[in-house]
């Protein structure tokens, strides 16, 4: 599966000419996908792909070794 780990959301825009409708546009903005779901680690709601904040941080979800002391 290929994800970007953003979406585009999309709205129409319409300019307000003295209480008169003129013409619209469609605005595009770029977000993302992903929410926390652990300290230090993150998800993407699309793909559910499991991300870390830090290699530390995926060292201890794989390993269960705390080397840098993030979770004390
Ligand atoms: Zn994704």
């Amino acid at each position: 599966m290929n994800c970007s780990h953003q979406r585009t959301r999309s709205h129409w825009v319409t300019t307000d000419y003295y209480g008169e409708e003129t013409q619209g546009h469609w605005e595009h903005e770029t977000v993302s996908t992903t929410e926390d779901i652990d300290i230090h680690r993150y998800r993407c709601t699309q793909c559910k792909q499991i991300m870390y904040y830090s290699g530390a941080a995926r060292e201890y979800y794989e390993t269960g070794v705390d080397r840098k002391g993030l979770f004390q």
